[in-house]
């Protein structure tokens, strides 16, 4: 068993370990190898009965699990979208486990639950959140996705399904037919049906139509249902689409039906004032979701969780068995009472040494090079004869797809697919696909944190290099 003398030995020959392998991310396959079964084949059937040295089980993490990992933090990866580490997030994680706390209440870490605070106040501003909402740090988008539908059913309810169960209530969802499954997922974990949340049609930059909204909540009033919540994306998953807040909160305030924002991905962007139209009309909303684990270099898992009305909130998740009564309740933000969970980890101490070591201005450059890495790649996009656009690109993601003149529709879609396995199999680069309108549809994603011009290059190298293979 390590003990206090070799804990300390091999820390420092893992952070070590650490910076040489950031240092050669590079030589890593991005996307790994592995084929089903390969690393369970390698590890004994049970549990060792005495324990191991550390050198050991350090070998087999090595030669054994590491290659059957995907290198998320590799500047050439550019699928679904980033789990951003950085140097300062891996810090502030050491520290995280190190004291180990439990913060599901003030009384249990103070500092955890004030630094939490702290950052939602900080990033309020910046972000053009209304000064008057306040918010929490949660693990997932689902899980903030999934408090804000519970508190928008208990809402409508008066409180009846957390006292007494549904009783027939007909609750209503709605949502465009592009955003994200976790909005299916919570529907159905809250007990409404999944065949009552409603997909809305979009219209051609994949954004829902509020005309279609709002004919979808007057007909579903006529047939005896009772409209509950909509969930607005402000950047979908396949291609960034943003759904229009301003004119949807109009058409929710007119019925009395709660808005969600679903910023997971996109919502970074608002640390930069460019992008502040992306929510224009926010005030109108009641809560909001984004990711500080996707583009805004904090190693998973954080999400911040915006709300208008705390109390309806915490009025949702409250609970208050003895073990848990403490003299300073109503004077301190006890976390515990803002969503599922009720143990907490201290998510907010790697999101403070990531804003504290960028500085704002250093996030902001950031991500202002990012996007523009990807105008230049939708530009050698658009010039290339071989190649087109599927949409309009937005902030950092360019959907595009490998044409050729003589190619048919449906064997286009063969060809990408074809195309992609040819680059993610080479491991120096790992892209994913989305279908937009029914096209089989390549997405290059350009966030990792360390990510610069010259990778974004070499991977448009290769891109070409295959599809000149395949041509
Ligand atoms: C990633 C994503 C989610 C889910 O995020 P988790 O934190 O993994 O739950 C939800 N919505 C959108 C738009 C996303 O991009």
């Amino acid at each position: 068993m390590l003990d206090k003398k070799s804990f300390r030995e091999e820390a420092h020959k893992l952070v070590d370990w650490m910076a040489d392998f950031y240092d050669n991310i590079e030589t890593y396959p991005v996307k790994s190898k592995a084929r089903p079964g390969d690393v369970i084949r390698q590890l004994p059937k049970n549990p060792p009965i005495k324990g191991e040295s550390f050198d050991q089980v350090f070998k087999d993490f090595e030669s054994i699990i590491l290659p059957g990992m995907t290198q998320w933090q590799s500047p050439n990866f550019h699928a679904y979208f980033p789990a951003n580490s950085s140097y300062p997030s891996v810090l502030g994680e050491m520290l995280t486990a190190t004291l180990g706390a439990q913060c599901m209440i003030w009384e249990t870490s103070p500092a955890a639950a004030e630094l939490e605070e702290l950052i939602i106040n900080w990033l309020k501003p910046l972000m053009n959140i209304p000064a008057n909402w306040t918010g929490c740090i949660q693990d997932t988008a689902s899980t903030a996705t999934l408090a804000a539908m519970i508190s928008a059913r208990e809402q409508k309810t008066n409180w009846s399904i957390n006292q007494n169960g549904f009783d027939n209530q007909k609750l209503r969802f709605y949502c465009s037919s592009e955003t994200h499954s976790s909005i299916d997922k919570a529907i159905k974990v809250l007990g409404a049906g999944a065949a009552h949340l409603v997909k809305v049609d979009v219209d051609e930059h994949l954004a829902i139509l509020p005309a279609a909204l709002e004919a979808a909540i007057e007909k579903d009033i006529k047939d005896g249902f009772t409209p509950c919540a909509v969930v607005a994306a402000v950047g979908t998953t396949g291609t960034l689409a943003i759904d229009p807040i301003d004119t949807i909160g109009d058409i929710c305030n007119k019925y009395d039906v709660w808005l969600h924002v679903d910023a997971a991905y996109a919502g970074t962007a608002l640390m930069l004032p460019e992008y502040h139209s992306m929510i224009k009309g926010i005030e109108k909303a009641h809560s909001l979701v984004f990711n500080p684990h996707k583009w805004m270099f904090t190693n998973f898992d954080c999400t911040v969780y915006y709300i208008k009305d705390e109390g309806t909130l915490i009025k949702t998740f409250e609970i208050l068995p003895e073990y848990l009564k403490t003299s300073t309740r109503g004077h301190v933000k006890d976390y515990r009472d803002w969503g599922v969970p009720l143990g907490r980890r201290f998510r907010a101490l790697k999101l403070w040494f990531v804003i504290r070591d960028f500085g704002i201005e250093g996030i902001q450059t950031r991500l202002r090079e990012h996007i523009s890495y990807a105008q230049w790649f939708a530009n050698q996009v658009v010039e290339n004869e071989n190649f087109e656009l599927v949409i309009e690109p937005a902030l950092n993601v360019v959907c595009f797809r490998m044409t050729t003149p003589e190619k048919a529709e449906d064997q286009l879609d063969q060809l990408n697919a074809e195309l992609i396995g040819a680059i993610n199999d080479s491991g120096e680069a790992y892209l994913t696909h989305t279908k937009v309108n029914g096209k089989y549809t390549l997405r290059m994603v350009i966030g990792q944190t360390y990510v610069q011009k010259h990778h974004i290059e070499k991977t448009w190298r290769l891109i070409q290099n295959k599809a000149n293979l395949l041509n």
